[in-house]
């Protein structure tokens, strides 16, 4: 409303001026649970992030879109799911900065921007008039730093200590006439959860209280869970997170393998205060493990000492910091006219479910933490309940601003529900939309899921399971209710709002790179194949599913004659669908040189098995395959396959599935790089029926089939080039 009274009263220029500065305060996993002004200070006190809340607002209903450090920053820059953004995973990740960003926004619309801490999205910043970011996940002890010239500094002492430091010089430097927003983005309280010097031996008191479910077992919930490896019980290394020195001692207590790195960055003298501060414990703990006086139980509950107290160290080094910018802001008269905000790029689990690390869409690390002061238009001491995301931040800061948000962005600008003391307008979304895509590293399933203010509804792809928890009477969410008959109205009305969400923002899983990392057969088989194509090129790439693997199995033989001396490589996963051959695709090494000549695509028919996918969809991902395919080689013919067909009748549903995928992907060729072929007639008799010589199980091929379809391809083959038997 300001903004507007002004803008009909007073010239354009006055409302320039009157744009607020953003000072984004932003960190690396920092669990609500660890901010007295969400917890009471039942662990800690965060006294700098609770001038926020008190001067300002606080959101008890804030969450992240995909519970990963890139991921939340690419939904933060851009306004968008990662499924747009790009930015699916931390693996191989990087963000594309030729996207539109809020940034680069602010900056067109006159802002001065600067950055400064982690960034972590693989790419350089862009949309920043100054920054200085850590590369990749960036040091705590004596860092380095990217410059915008390209080069990397080491700046001697403490990470926080630093971003602090840059930040305030940079606003004691700049140029006064333009409004700013400073992201002063830190490390901590990431792992390993080095503390400063000065809070080295703080909480050396006594112990904290243990989390409620330290000792989750995972029953009454999906099973998937139990195969994380994220566990306190199981997955703290030796030296890294434990910071003990030297060989592992209780190996079957303490991962090995990685060793404390930031302790090999110190100076001679940050290592003897630290190790004055750890060796004491240390010892005293292994004494007492040799001495046999521990039970497992008890082991667990030191680890988690260990690692909640570090943890908690880092976060106050980082709150003392926050202190002298809101100090800095208040000295210089700032303050009135900047909009303060702290937030995380997710939450984390401080030992909740037995856990570190996030990713699930459990409370613990799906909330972010969120809290804005803006003098005279934010009231100060709120508290709101509406649900706002990540994607929000983008449209929000823009409306401040006073810029126009572009229609492609996804999030909504909450705006409104600040100048609202903190209450959603009428309107305002019921649900939030949550994705995470899975990755190797501690081997957490892919899922998403929509939450209300009070349920929560997870889909596993893997294994089609769904979860549904009552948050009211469930906060700990240990037990899913989503089998329980008095539940099945409720669960068909978050599978509907679970639906209506996924079209809202587009979500075509057939489309989205995924991989199936967490699977072992598939890891090993993705590996020893990476390895080979990043080192040999081929002439003949066979992409597929199941159908395609079957060349190293009943095709074997028809496999050796027509293509064991025409440089071919069989790229079939067995069970995947569009959108992991996608992943395969843009994630897999691939030898420079030579481009291969054709490339063979068949792929969707398990989108159709799997989960009966529409026929569009899974050929939209059909789509995004063969544009991937000639994104990476340019130079290669595609011969894209239409998808077997499958069942025995020609009217089973998914037999038509098949046939409707063929109809839409066949269009794809259309010019002399991309050709179309559809076998259907070699496996099908005159009425239609597959015939089971050829496909005993009506899905996959016999060693016959494997010969009918060598023969069939061969003409079409030495069309596009490649060389005759
Ligand atoms: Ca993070």
């Amino acid at each position: 409303m300001r903004l507007l009274f002004f803008a009909l009263l007073m010239p354009a220029v006055l409302v320039a001026a009157d744009r607020p500065n953003i000072v984004f305060i932003f960190s690396d996993d920092h669990a609500v649970e660890a901010i007295s002004a969400y917890s009471a200070g039942r662990l800690n006190h965060t006294p700098n992030i609770d001038r926020l809340a008190n001067e300002g607002m606080i959101f008890e209903n804030s969450f992240c879109a995909n519970s990963i450090c890139g991921p939340s920053r690419a939904c933060i820059l851009s306004g968008k799911h990662s499924h747009v953004n790009g930015v699916l995973s931390n693996e191989r990740a990087r963000f594309d900065g030729s996207q539109v960003t809020f940034p680069k926004l602010l900056l067109q619309a006159g802002y001065d921007t600067a950055l400064f801490g982690k960034w972590h999205l693989g790419s350089e910043p862009t949309g920043f008039d100054a920054w200085e970011v850590l590369p990749g996940q960036g040091s705590y002890y004596n860092p380095d730093f990217l410059q915008m010239d390209g080069t990397k500094k080491r700046r001697p002492g403490y990470c926080s200590d630093i971003i602090t430091d840059l930040s305030l010089d940079w606003l004691r430097a700049r140029d006064d006439d333009r409004p700013f927003l400073l992201m002063c983005q830190h490390k901590a309280p990431h792992r390993n959860w080095s503390p400063p010097a000065r809070h080295l031996k703080k909480f050396d008191e006594g112990d904290l209280p243990l989390p409620d479910t330290l000792f989750d077992d995972y029953a009454n919930r999906v099973g998937l869970l139990k195969e994380h490896e994220m566990g306190i019980d199981k997955h703290m290394y030796w030296g890294h997170d434990m910071k003990f020195h030297g060989k592992n001692q209780f190996p079957e207590s303490f991962s090995t393998g990685i060793a404390n790195a930031e302790y090999r960055r110190m100076t001679v003298a940050q290592k003897r205060v630290w190790d004055a501060a750890y060796e004491p414990k240390n010892q005293a703990f292994i004494e007492k493990m040799n001495a046999g006086k521990l039970s497992e139980e008890e082991i667990v509950k030191w680890k988690y000492q260990r690692y909640i107290k570090d943890y908690l160290r880092t976060v106050q080094a980082m709150d003392d910091g926050i202190g002298r910018v809101l100090d800095h802001l208040d000295a210089t008269g700032l303050s009135e006219n900047t909009v303060v905000i702290y937030s995380s790029d997710q939450g984390f689990y401080l030992g909740e479910h037995g856990g570190y690390d996030k990713r699930w869409m459990f409370e613990e690390s799906f909330k972010m933490p969120f809290l804005i002061r803006w003098p005279g238009e934010i009231e100060a001491g709120k508290k709101s309940r509406a649900l706002i995301q990540n994607i929000d931040y983008a449209p929000t800061f823009l409306q401040m601003a006073g810029v126009d948000v572009p229609e492609a962005i996804q999030g909504e600008s909450f705006l409104p529900v600040l100048r609202n003391k903190g209450y959603a307008p009428k309107d305002w979304r019921e649900s939030i939309y949550y994705a995470y895509y899975g990755e190797r590293t501690h081997n957490v399933a892919a899922h998403d899921g929509v939450r209300t203010l009070r349920h929560k509804l997870m889909r596993f792809p893997r294994t089609k399971e769904w979860q549904l928890f009552d948050l009211m009477n469930d906060p700990q969410e240990m037990r899913s209710i989503h089998d329980k008959p008095e539940a099945a109205k409720l669960l068909d009305d978050m599978k509907q709002r679970y639906t209506s969400m996924r079209k809202q923002y587009d979500v075509n899983s057939a489309a989205i790179p995924v991989s199936r990392l967490t699977e072992k057969w598939w890891r090993q088989r993705y590996q020893e194949i990476d390895r080979k194509t990043s080192k040999e090129s081929a002439d003949l790439l066979f992409l597929g599913d199941s159908i395609t693997q079957g060349w190293e199995g009943p095709g074997k033989e028809t496999w050796q004659r027509y293509y064991g001396s025409r440089n071919a490589i069989n790229l079939g996963f067995s069970g995947d669908r569009t959108e992991h051959l996608l992943w395969r695709l843009e994630k897999g090494k691939f030898k420079g040189g030579t481009a291969p000549k054709v490339a063979v695509i068949m792929i969707g028919t398990n989108n159709t098995g799997h989960l009966q996918q529409s026929a569009t969809e899974t050929a939209a991902g059909v789509g995004k395959v063969v544009a991937k395919v000639q994104e990476r080689f340019p130079q290669t013919k595609v011969l894209l396959l239409g998808v077997f067909p499958r069942a025995a009748e020609s009217n089973d549903p998914l037999r038509l599935l098949n046939k409707a995928i063929n109809d839409r992907i066949a269009v794809l060729a259309q010019d002399d790089q991309v050709d179309y072929l559809n076998l259907d007639e070699s496996f099908l008799d005159d009425n239609g029926v597959v015939s089971k010589e050829m496909m005993p199980d009506l899905l996959h091929l016999s060693p016959k089939g494997y010969e009918i379809w060598a023969k069939a391809l061969e003409p079409k083959l030495i069309d596009l080039g490649v060389q005759e038997l």
